[in-house]
């Protein structure tokens, strides 16, 4: 089977989570699936792979980290963590954005890579874009070059595409 239609098959729905109203694609049985993580690993990454590459992954908390953990393996390349505030020790840095209730804020570890570094930038969901867009911001004032955006699923109608295409080259595995 194909990467896409893995993640079809694995993805199961679930009403009300996080709250009442929302419908959150569950993309935990494809990480558990021997078959289904290492594929969607590969595929998630083949676009970004040709030409100059990318050097790093960066993984967004905290299904992004699985993911980043499977392409940086595949690749032999390192990965960044891209953290809820306040899990990271040392020197920070820090990017608010807005939630549709409320504000969330993720931070970096600057000083890890060489500046310039190229580096994917992978997660399970695409959405409405505001962390896909603040994890870009944070990598960029580290001084790395965010290269690509990958994630397994994009939600239609909220224009996470949209927002991100402008900055940087997004694939995903399916939308929903
Ligand atoms: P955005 O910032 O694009 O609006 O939301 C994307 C973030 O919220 C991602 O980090 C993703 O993990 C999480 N997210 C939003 N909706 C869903 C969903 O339906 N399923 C999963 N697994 N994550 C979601």
């Amino acid at each position: 089977d194909s990467a896409a239609a893995l993640v079809e098959r694995l993805t199961t729905i679930v009403p009300d989570f996080p709250k009442p109203g929302v419908l959150f694609r569950d993309v935990t049985p494809v990480f558990a699936d021997p078959i289904a993580f290492g594929r969607v690993c590969e595929a998630l990454a083949a676009p970004f792979a040709v030409g100059a590459g990318f050097a790093a992954v960066a993984g967004i908390e905290a299904r992004g980290f699985a993911l980043a953990g499977g392409i940086a393996a595949q690749h032999q390349v390192g990965v960044l963590t891209v953290r809820k505030a306040g899990k990271l020790p040392g020197e920070v840095l820090s990017e608010q954005y807005a939630l549709e209730y409320g504000e969330a804020e993720l931070e970096l570890r600057p000083g890890q890579l060489e500046p310039g570094t190229r580096v994917l930038v992978v997660d399970d969901v695409l959405a409405t874009g505001g962390t896909a867009a603040a994890t870009v911001t944070l990598l960029e004032r580290a001084g790395y070059q965010a290269i690509g955006f990958a994630a397994l699923l994009e939600l239609d109608g909220l224009s996470g595409r949209e927002r991100i295409e402008p900055r940087l080259p997004v694939t995903t595995l399916g939308r929903v």
